[in-house]
Order: structure tokens, then sequence, then C-alpha cells
């Protein structure tokens, strides 16, 4: 199937309709690669991954893309911000990290 030359002919709604099935069928194909590896795959909701903080869970509203290090305004919590964003994500989804205290 052209997917591309679909895309580039259709109307924006129709593009928009391509670009998220394109996206599902790379879902898709990914999760069976990963379900016959034995591997467990979670959907994972990816909003405001950059901006909140792993530990406390504020937000930093000013975060911008130039911005490579995260800083927590209500915590003071600050790590890089891709790191800080992975470890959002793993939070998500049930993990707990070995140095995880009550503290925190
Ligand atoms: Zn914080």
């Amino acid at each position: 199937m052209d997917v591309q030359g679909l895309i580039q002919s259709g109307t924006k709604r129709r593009r928009l309709r391509l670009h998220d099935s394109s996206f599902s069928e790379l879902r898709a194909v990914l999760e069976w690669q990963f379900r016959k590896r034995g591997k467990q795959v979670l959907p994972v909701p990816s909003y405001n991954t950059s901006r909140e903080c792993f530990l406390c869970g504020g937000i930093n509203k000013g975060l911008t893309l130039e911005d490579r290090v995260f800083l927590c305004p209500r915590c003071g919590f600050t790590v890089d911000r891709d790191l800080n964003a992975s470890l959002v994500l793993l939070k998500r989804v049930g993990w707990v990290p070995p140095f995880w205290c009550a503290c925190g």
C-alpha cells in the first residue's frame, strides 16, 4: 500500500487518519514482536511526561524543548529532562525504583 502517496494526496482529515493508522500499525507490529519474545507490553499515557516531576508529581509548566535539565518548582528535584521523563513513564506502569523511600 502506498501510504505516503495517500497521505500527500488526501485532505487534511484523511492525512491525519492515515498518520494515525500508520502509527497504529507500527504499534501493532511492535506489540506482536515483544509478545512473541515473551515480553510484556504496557500502554502508558505520555501526556506531560517531560514536565511532571518524577518524585512529587509537580508540573514545571515553563519547561521548553531547549531546557535539557528538569527542575521541579515544587520540591526542587533536578535531573536530566529525558531521564526524568523516562522515570515518569516507568512510575506510571507501577515501577518502584530500588532507592525509593517513604520520605519522598
Ligand atoms: Zn518535585
